[in-house]
């Protein structure tokens, strides 16, 4: 069996062991391990339009419309809920001022922030990704097609208070750290 050494990690020439992050949460394409800390890295290319220490910003490939731009933490974390505070932190800090620069630029007036966890919520890349979707017309940009017109019937007095108090356990972590 050929081994490879590729960004730190082992990728075996099987294609059982080829995916890093196989799990019941996301089944991602080989081609997609390893792709955006490559491109946080400066080691695959990419239009990056924002750096610090902590996240990078670069225009999708594949844009839903002009302007489609993705935020991510340099470091790889492939859910956002494995994310700790302080990259969190970084993250929703720069958010909002990426959001204001692509408006501004591209003269749109509405936008989606999309952020996709799990092969079923369709996230593709296993690298916690926010897309920042300009959306100019009713055809273009992001397309979101959910029944917002039940209303919430049945009783969710436990539900409430059964997540309520996991986020005052986690908050009395020192960090999100999981
Ligand atoms: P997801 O479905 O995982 O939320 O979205 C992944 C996004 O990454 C897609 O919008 C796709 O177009 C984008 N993408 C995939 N590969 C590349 C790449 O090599 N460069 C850039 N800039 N974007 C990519």
């Amino acid at each position: 069996m050929n081994v490879l050494r590729r960004g730190g990690h082992f990728f075996f020439r099987r294609k059982a062991f080829f995916c890093r992050t196989m799990s019941d949460r996301l089944n991602a394409p080989s081609w997609a391990h390893g792709l955006f800390e490559e491109i946080a890295k400066g080691e695959a290319p990419s239009h990056k339009i924002y750096e610090d220490d902590v996240v990078f910003a670069f225009l999708d490939i594949n844009p839903l419309s002009k302007g489609h731009s993705l935020v991510i933490p340099k470091k790889q974390v492939t859910f956002l809920d494995e994310m700790d505070d302080e990259t969190a932190a970084s993250i929703g800090k720069v958010l909002p001022r990426i959001a204001r620069a692509i408006m501004k630029v591209t003269g749109a007036k509405c936008y989606n922030v999309l952020q996709n966890n799990g092969s079923m919520a369709h996230q593709v890349v296993p690298h916690v990704h926010f897309h920042i979707i300009p959306k100019y017309s009713k055809e273009d940009g992001l397309g979101v097609g959910w029944d917002a017109s039940k209303p919430l019937k049945e009783d969710v007095t436990d539900l409430k208070k059964s997540i309520a108090s996991q986020i005052e356990a986690e908050s009395k972590k020192t960090s999100g750290k999981i």
